[in-house]
């Protein structure tokens, strides 16, 4: 379990995001600081964005910021644990500051996402196959209620489709 996955976007303060920086092993700086906020104002949203994204958001509090320091902090976080790299949904990779587990609903329509919760207790038994698992990516694909509402395919049942 992550520190983070306790801390609210709304009421995560400095000092919040200094402990988990300090815990990290992360330097603060302006840039990274300003692209952690971003995911995670995004992540409460269910919003799963591509580095462009980020950097269009970080862009409106720090114009000069370029895209390739928001990939190099995204890389950082990425690599420190503070965020997630999503790299099965579209052709860009797509980041997620929702560090709980939880699995994703892609709508194969408006391309939305929505994070599924999943009870401890409902994780399906995984037999010891090659090796030790250290994280299971399950894709649910399928048409989101607003796309079915806009009179899409009938389509109840979403596909499963397995990513590892
Ligand atoms: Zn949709
Ligand atoms: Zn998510």
């Amino acid at each position: 379990m992550n520190k983070s996955e306790a801390i609210e976007e709304k009421k995560i303060t400095q000092a919040d995001i200094q402990k988990l920086f300090q815990d990290a092993g992360l330097k603060m700086t302006n840039q990274r600081i300003a692209v952690y906020r971003e995911i995670l104002r995004d992540s409460a949203k269910q919003f799963h964005p591509t580095a462009e994204q980020v950097y269009e958001g970080v862009r409106r509090h720090l114009p000069a910021i370029s895209l390739n320091t928001v990939y190099r902090a995204l890389t950082s976080l990425a690599e420190k644990g503070l965020v997630k790299r999503l790299s099965n949904f579209s052709s860009s990779d797509l980041y997620d500051g929702l560090l709980s587990d939880h699995w994703h609903f892609i709508c194969t329509q408006c391309g939305s996402i929505q994070d599924i919760f999943v009870e401890e207790g409902n994780f399906p038994d995984i037999p010891e196959v090659a090796g030790d698992i250290e994280e299971v990516v399950v894709q649910f694909r399928g048409v989101c209620r607003e796309c079915r509402g806009k009179g899409g395919p009938e389509r109840d049942k979403a596909e499963h489709v397995e990513a590892i």
